[in-house]
């Protein structure tokens, strides 16, 4: 029996969390029959629409868009051999040619990963390795982490401490995670130089935390979830000197700006950084499946196998999983025999005009664009039932949140489908 939609979307709000929603749901969800290229297809038209662009490439992640020829062989390949296996003295091809490749494309002496099973996970792994090296070579003492306000590192515990503790999406467990060291968040503007004085009190908050700091955690020039907002490259040089200086791991999670979608492969090469652990997800798989990845140099590993437990003490079921390996290599290898450079560049030439518009209207604070990311900030809290009925009347799926109308669409996004993104962004933001 095929269930009509009306009644899937009736259990739906009966028995389905969704992200951060309530339960019952208050707004019901649209219900997505199937995707292909850049389009949703809805099982029941909503205001008048059946089809959506996605704005939002599925959360930042599927950059080569919905049934990718390629990506859907490589899945059935895989599928043929066998989609999952334990990865405890066990391993597979896909795992290994997948962890090589991203070896030989990331910056530096990156040359150990860890294959978790989402970004929050990759994130737990990278801050557990930074707490188990400082254990492993004789100072345990050292199990601080440093970060930036506005931050988002994901939903797991320890994620959670490094997120925004102030207004941000984990404010209700402030008093229960973990104990971290904020820095204020880096004054805004991608383009503009860094402020000595803020470069300042950086330098002098991580001098003064040093002895008890195991890393500095941030999200390398642009800050996602938790606002949207673009930096100054420049202070992650800042945070590689301050971080040598004093023996600090520098960790930056690269999940949502890695492959492309900050106009470099990934967002530390703007700033010529390498940092000692990098979280990578989100767009690793083009979106197919769920698997993220944590890199780690040579100094971690080796001290981490030179304490009394020398193993890193981390091993989900679905680690390695050969079925996301075997696509997140296709669509990696996808990407770079493509021009990602030239279509990433394409697209934000499109959101900037596009978007401009949107810089006249009451309500709304700042109009920017990086590489393939959008942003229109408004001066109030968005209404997100009304925002979100613009767009889709307008044929979009976005996704406001806080104050913000934002898009990072897929990289096949043709210049035309940008426009319609950029006009149902700007409807969003009238009615929003
Ligand atoms: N880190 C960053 C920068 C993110 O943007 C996200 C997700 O939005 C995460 C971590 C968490 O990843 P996941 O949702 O796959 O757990």
């Amino acid at each position: 029996m095929v269930r009509r939609p009306a009644d899937v979307l009736a259990l739906d709000r009966e028995h389905v969390w969704h992200p951060y929603g309530p339960m019952p749901a208050a707004n019901g969800p649209l219900l997505v029959d199937s995707a292909r290229g850049v389009r949703l297809r809805l099982a029941e038209p909503a205001f008048g629409q059946r089809e959506l662009v996605d704005g939002m490439a599925s959360w930042w992640s599927a950059v080569h868009g919905y049934r990718h020829p390629v990506l859907d062989a490589a899945a059935a390949e895989q599928l043929g051999r066998m989609s999952h296996m334990m990865f405890g003295g066990l391993t597979n091809r896909p795992a290994v040619e997948l962890a090589a490749r991203l070896v030989e494309l990331t910056p530096g002496e990156l040359r150990h990963v860890f294959l978790a099973d989402s970004g929050s996970v990759s994130v737990e792994v990278a801050l557990k390795m930074c707490l188990q090296y400082w254990v492993s070579v004789g100072q345990p003492e050292r199990r601080r982490l440093l970060t930036w306000r506005g931050g988002y590192h994901g939903d797991t515990w320890h994620a959670m401490s490094v997120c925004d503790p102030e207004g941000g999406m984990h404010e209700l467990w402030s008093g229960a995670l973990p104990r971290q060291v904020f820095a204020d968040a880096p004054p805004p503007g991608f383009d503009a130089p860094p402020d000595p004085g803020y470069v300042e009190r950086l330098r002098a908050l991580i001098a003064e935390h040093a002895g008890e700091l195991a890393a500095v955690v941030v999200e390398p020039v642009v800050q996602g979830a938790g606002g949207m907002a673009f930096h100054s490259p420049g202070y992650l040089r800042v945070l590689r000197e301050a971080c040598d200086e004093h023996g600090v791991l520098l960790v930056f999670d690269e999940i949502a700006t890695g492959f492309g979608r900050t106009g470099r492969l990934f967002a530390a090469e703007h700033a010529d950084v390498v940092p000692d652990v990098l979280c990578l997800g989100k767009a690793l798989t083009g979106g197919y499946l769920t698997l993220a990845a944590t890199l780690c140099t040579p100094r971690v590993a080796e001290g981490i196998s030179r304490g009394e437990v020398p193993v890193l003490a981390h091993g989900p079921t679905y680690m390695g999983n050969p079925l996301a390996c075997a696509v997140a290599l296709a669509s990696v290898d996808l990407l770079l025999a493509g021009d990602w450079a030239g279509e990433v560049a394409r697209i934000g030439a499109g959101l900037r005009a596009g978007l401009a518009p949107a810089a006249e209207l009451p309500g709304v604070r700042e109009v920017r664009v990086l590489g393939a990311i959008g942003v229109i900030q408004l001066d109030h809290p968005v209404n997100l039932p009304a925002a979100t009925e613009a767009a889709v009347r307008a044929g979009v799926w976005l996704r406001p949140f806080r104050d913000l109308i934002y898009t990072m669409p897929p990289y096949v996004t043709e210049d035309a489908d940008v426009a319609r993104i950029c006009a149902a962004a700007v409807a969003a933001a009238r009615a929003g």
